[in-house]
């Protein structure tokens, strides 16, 4: 029987494997704020909206459909990028439980492992850093890094050639949103798994098309490894 299991693993970063508390949320509303949108009311409301049902795109993009003007977007981000970072130093970051133990056993099996995120490479680094984990996958993607952020394939798909998967149908893909679940479809990943330690739900989560829906990343690992020989 030839093998067919999965050699690459492609893994969210906040909500999937780092406990997000909010935090996206909170940069967000600082960067609505620089962007001049009024701090209550509905332009408020609805814009706080769109960005929970995009959570995990390329944040760069997210201000781009939200305030029409590359200006504004670029400033917005720039807003985001820099209270999600002062966050980042302000509040204990941690793992999801059992996400540091679940990409060492992947990785123990001859999984690769590539951590990926809709920030930017320099809140990624960020993020990277406070939990000690600079060194703990294969290979760290940013939007940035690949091209176009999710719900496009680029970032997986930089991922297969980085970490030279055989087959795009030997990858599986982790994220706790509809994007990721985009993203993994989008490049024929074989398992494109929603997570319910994040955003969405799994009723989100599976309208997008989810091969499965895991509660934790840990589980998830379990999945990988069961079928691996
Ligand atoms: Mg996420």
């Amino acid at each position: 029987m030839p093998d067919n299991s999965i050699q690459l693993v492609a893994l969210d970063m906040a909500g999937t494997t780092v406990a997000d508390g909010g935090l996206v949320l909170r940069a967000f509303d600082a960067a609505a704020t620089a962007a001049g949108i009024a701090p209550e009311g509905p332009e408020r409301d609805s814009a706080r909206q769109y960005v929970l049902d995009t959570m995990g795109q390329s944040k760069i993009a997210v201000f781009r459909a939200l305030l029409g003007d590359e200006d504004r977007a670029q400033q917005a981000n720039r807003a985001f990028e820099s209270a999600y970072e002062a966050l980042i130093d302000e509040v204990e970051i941690t793992p999801i439980p059992g996400a540091a133990e679940a990409i060492t056993a992947l990785r123990a099996a001859g999984i690769r492992v590539a951590l990926t995120t809709g920030f930017s490479r320099s809140t990624q680094d960020r993020l990277l850093k406070a939990l000690g984990w600079q060194d703990i996958a294969d290979l760290t993607l940013a939007p940035s890094d690949a091209g176009r952020g999710r719900p496009y394939p680029d970032i997986v798909l930089t991922a297969v050639l980085r970490l030279q998967a055989d087959a795009v149908d030997r990858v599986a893909v982790l994220g706790d949103t509809t994007s990721d679940i985009a993203t993994g479809l989008a490049a024929g990943a074989r398992i494109v798994a929603g997570t319910l330690t994040g955003a969405h739900d799994e009723a989100q989560l599976r309208a997008a098309g989810a091969t499965h829906v895991v509660p934790s990343v840990a589980e998830f690992a379990a999945l990988v490894l069961a079928e691996h020989p």
